[in-house]
């Protein structure tokens, strides 16, 4: 048998899960050996230097260049004796990857001597020759000239580039000749620190002690595995990254067997595997499970300052790719490589801590400190209620809209999820009478906020359908895609909050300005919030029509397209809302609306070119190639004067045709789609065509491709089935 699908089978067939070396050390001793970390520093640099350092961290402020040079030559130093030839700034440009280019630190002069290359210079700022990283219009191409800065605030680490040597990898911020961002890092340390501002000061009117409030992230990320060799037997997941066809198995997740079972010995090998370098590189990977779908599972680390977190988060994206490679298998970080499959996301559970070592979202057993954290958390509500919209824009991607807003969840529509106790707690605030508190009464207990944290303490519900739910003590964004990096949700959260928190000092100072009791003036804005706000709070099932038609009368938006989604970024109140904020300039944002909008059209237009190929030349040759054989035996019954026997065969001889005819007229219209869609000038409405009219196709193709997969022979089908890439051993 020479097809591809059943040579890919026979390897995958018989490979066995790898040995792999456990560590056998004590976490704590390998714990971020790979990272040039505070320990590190401190045992390395001047306790100048290292001062220096620390304040810059904490101040996001900058480094001058005498310290530099000390740091880089400590750098390395430390990373040469660690293996190191090679050193990188190492920075996430719009494109959704990683990026690096590696130097040596060492160059040879003329007269054949080796020299250090590496000075503070070179740590503090690089010229990657990177006129071909998008810019969505911010550089032309005579000031092509974009630089990479160092960001101490997420160490530099070591990365095994599996031949042998390591290269140090130095975290930074990409910007342009001009000062614009051209990554995800800037805006997001802008907003961080904008929330920063925010929050403190509005802390200082509950804790004088609070000077700084530290964003957190824990992002839960889901993956498929499969193996390596059917991968590559797939065209669609190869090129698209997704099943572009594919029957449904007979077993697929009906019985969700698979969610919590055990483990199966190839996928627990790589993630012991990735697990152990992971550490090594200080990400603080705790949780390892099956998801619902076979073929599905889940990594999560412990919250991490947000920045650090991101940056992890697309760190080991990256080292699960390469350690699966070492095990045969291919890491899918789609968010839907699976029709009728459960999809992947990565859930941004965020919350907010003190430099006193409050999670400002944590309920408290405290009156006083109850009001603070219904301050937090209505200020949360609201910012999300005024700006759903923009949080929906923030997950926009060719990928999630396979998620949102098709029919599996979450929803397209943003609510909130905050439990039953909560929501009686708001409801007797809002509905609490006019308080009035005598000279030396406790305030707290007049307010009844002595009784929230006991309704509190056992809430374990959970709300698996909503897209925002309050978990406890954080807030746990389910909406975001698996394939995403964290950064751009991040930086709109953490600026929508940083903006509602700005309005809640301007609020609050106004009453007090009126000599309005403190705790009283709060109370009354809160309510008042919260009955503005509180239709976007949703406890049923999310994922239900009833909840689309409420959510509609309720007037909450259900924004399914990504090109629709996208232009949310650049409406007025957005684009004065990221300036306010100091996040981003106009330009900015109008350039990230210009990129996302590009990378989705080149998706779907990457997805069709493959849909119109695999369909032709893989499924209508091979179909072709049955009908054949199908109507050669039917004329051999015919000849044998067995007319009646070959009724059935030719119904099949029929059905074939139809469907290859629907076939070839839909990849027909679906290129004549793109064809127009193409000679549209205008990035936003080019994107619609492709949202709508080149889409609309692909789901009829789908259709009667799939429908083929069940009649033609299994032994000449050629793309590896679903029962074959779902299940790995
Ligand atoms: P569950 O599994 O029930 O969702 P976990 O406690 O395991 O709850 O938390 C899931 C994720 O949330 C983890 O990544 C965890 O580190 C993160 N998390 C917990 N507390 C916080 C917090 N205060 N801020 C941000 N993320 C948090
Ligand atoms: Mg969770």
């Amino acid at each position: 048998m020479s097809n591809f699908r059943f040579k890919a089978l026979e390897i995958a067939q018989n490979r066995q899960a790898m040995q792999v070396a456990a560590p056998t050390e004590r976490v704590g001793d390998f714990f971020g050996s790979y990272t040039f970390n505070n320990e590190v520093m401190r045992t390395l640099l001047s306790p100048e230097a290292y001062l220096k350092v620390t304040e810059a961290i904490n101040t996001n402020g900058q480094i001058d260049r005498g310290i530099a040079d000390e740091v880089a030559s400590a750098m390395k130093s430390w990373a040469t004796s660690k293996g190191a030839t090679h050193y990188t700034h190492w920075f996430q440009p719009l494109t959704g990857e990683t990026a690096e280019k590696h130097d040596a630190f060492f160059d040879i002069t003329f007269d054949g001597k080796a020299v250090e290359k590496f000075k503070g210079s070179a740590l503090v700022q690089q010229e990657p020759d990177a006129s071909s990283f998008p810019n969505g219009g911010l550089r032309n191409t005579f000031e092509a000239r974009g630089y990479t800065g160092w960001d101490p605030s997420s160490p530099a680490f070591l990365m095994d580039n599996g031949a042998g040597g390591k290269t140090l990898c130095i975290p930074s911020v990409f910007i342009s000749y001009t000062g614009e961002a051209l990554d995800y890092k800037t805006p997001l340390l802008k907003a961080l620190n904008a929330l920063d501002k925010a929050a403190t000061a509005v802390c200082q009117y509950f804790d004088r002690n609070i000077t700084k409030v530290t964003p957190t992230l824990g992002p839960e990320q889901e993956y498929f595995v499969v193996d390596r060799a059917l991968f590559y037997a797939r065209p669609d997941l190869v090129l698209a990254g997704r099943t572009l066809f594919g029957h449904a198995p007979a077993r697929g997740q009906q019985l969700e067997d698979h969610y919590f079972g055990s483990i199966p010995p190839r996928v627990n090998a790589f993630m012991v595997d990735f697990e152990f370098e992971s550490m090594k590189l200080g990400m603080p990977v705790r949780t390892r499970h099956n998801e619902v779908a076979p073929g599905q599972f889940e990594v999560a680390p412990t919250f991490e300052e947000v920045n650090l977190a991101v940056d992890h988060n697309a760190l080991l994206m990256d080292l699960m790719e390469k350690i699966a490679e070492k095990h045969n298998l291919k890491v899918l970080f789609h968010e839907k490589p699976f029709a009728g499959v459960n999809g992947s996301g990565k859930h941004n559970n965020w919350s907010m801590g003190t430099n006193t070592g409050v999670n400002l979202l944590a309920p408290s057993t405290k009156p006083k400190e109850s009001l603070r954290f219904l301050t937090f958390l209505v200020n949360v509500v609201k910012a999300v209620h005024d700006n759903a919209d923009l949080l929906r824009a923030s997950i926009a991607s060719a990928g999630n809209e396979h998620r949102l807003g098709a029919n599996e969840a979450p929803p397209a529509i943003v609510s909130i999820f905050l439990g039953e106790a909560l929501t009686q707690a708001l409801n007797d605030l809002e509905t609490k009478s006019e308080v009035t508190v005598n000279k030396g009464d406790n305030v707290y207990y007049k307010l009844g906020l002595n009784r929230i944290p006991s309704l509190m303490r056992d809430n374990t519900d959970r709300n698996r359908t909503s897209p925002f739910a309050f978990t406890g003590n954080k807030f746990e964004f389910r909406a975001v895609g698996s394939s995403a990096n964290s950064a751009s949700t991040m930086t709109v959260l953490n600026a929508i909050v940083a903006d509602q928190l700005n309005k809640f000092k301007f609020d609050l100072d106004a009453r007090l300005a009126k000599g309005e009791k403190k705790e009283l003036a709060i109370v009354d804005i809160l309510k008042e919030y919260y009955a503005n706000s509180k239709r976007i709070l949703f406890e049923g099932n999310g994922y239900s029509d009833e909840w689309v038609e409420e959510a509609a009368r309720r007037g909450l938006s259900n924004i399914k397209s990504s090109p629709d989604a996208l232009g949310i970024f650049v409406q007025p109140e957005s684009l004065a809302l990221f300036e306010r904020t100091g996040i981003m300039n106009h330009a900015e944002v109008e350039s990230r609306y210009e990129i996302e909008l590009e990378k989705y059209i080149k998706n779907v237009q990457i997805e069709s070119r493959v849909m119109g190929d695999l369909a032709m030349n893989h499924v209508v040759s091979t179909a072709l190639k049955y009908q054949n054989k199908l109507a050669e035996t039917a004329r051999n019954l015919v000849e044998l004067g067995m007319t009646a026997e070959a009724e059935p065969i030719k119904d099949i001889l029929r059905e074939i045709s139809t469907r290859v005819m629907v076939i070839k007229k839909g990849v027909e219209a679906m290129i004549e789609s793109r064809k127009k869609a193409n000679n549209v000038l205008d990035t936003g409405e080019r994107a619609k065509l492709y949202a709508t009219e080149v889409k609309d196709h692909f789901d009829l193709i789908r259709y009667e491709v799939d429908k083929l997969e069940e009649v033609v022979d299994d032994e000449d089908w050629p793309l590896v089935k679903y029962r074959e890439l779902l299940f790995v051993k």
